[in-house]
């Protein structure tokens, strides 16, 4: 697919950010190219018009970005996987492992109906720790998860494996 390579190339490097060793994997300049941008939404929305999908979930806070338009476009509805304390409903939550300890991810429990089909969206995916715990809250209502998708994807299939089997479609490889 031509529009990859535009949309890797619109994806800015910033090295040690947010600590020293990092190569910061920035979507801020792919989301400001409208072309660009618009070329990224179209491919998921091609990809998943036509799976029966009725919920898709973003993962705080880059997921939200992504995920809303694709939901609109495919006709299902948006859902927010938030990090703790930031959903005034009543919640369910799953920590995930970082590097250094551990982090969450909630979810209203009112969001989503048993037997629902479900995409769930981030910008990237470097462990999959975080997609795990996304995955995990879905299926502990009920949901179906047909596919975690994200922009950039480290290629090691480490990520992968932490998904349990689930599918996993990413765009492009980090920069
Ligand atoms: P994982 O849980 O797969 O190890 O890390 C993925 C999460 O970390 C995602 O929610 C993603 O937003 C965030 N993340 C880690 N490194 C980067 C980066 O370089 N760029 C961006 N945009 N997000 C990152």
């Amino acid at each position: 697919d031509p529009r990859l390579k535009a949309i890797s190339d619109a994806i800015r490097v910033v090295p040690n950010f947010p600590k020293p060793g990092i190569m910061f994997q920035d979507i801020t300049t792919l989301v400001s190219n409208h072309k660009v941008f618009k070329d990224t939404i179209d491919i998921f929305v091609d990809r998943y018009k036509d799976m029966d999908i009725s919920v898709v979930a973003g993962v705080e806070s880059r997921g939200f970005i992504f995920a809303p338009p694709i939901a609109l476009a495919i006709g299902a509805k948006f859902i927010p996987l938030r990090k703790p304390g930031k959903l005034p409903g009543e919640t369910i939550s799953e920590a995930y492992e970082l590097e250094y300890g551990t982090d969450c991810l909630e979810m209203h429990m009112d969001a989503v109906e048993q037997g629902e089909r479900a995409l769930i969206i981030d910008d990237l995916v470097a462990t999959g720790g975080t997609l795990s715990a996304a995955i995990r809250l879905l299926e502990r209502v009920g949901a179906k998860v047909v596919e975690c998708a994200c922009v950039i994807g480290v290629p090691e299939l480490k990520g992968r494996r932490r998904l349990n089997g689930k599918p996993l479609y990413i765009l492009v490889e980090p920069r």
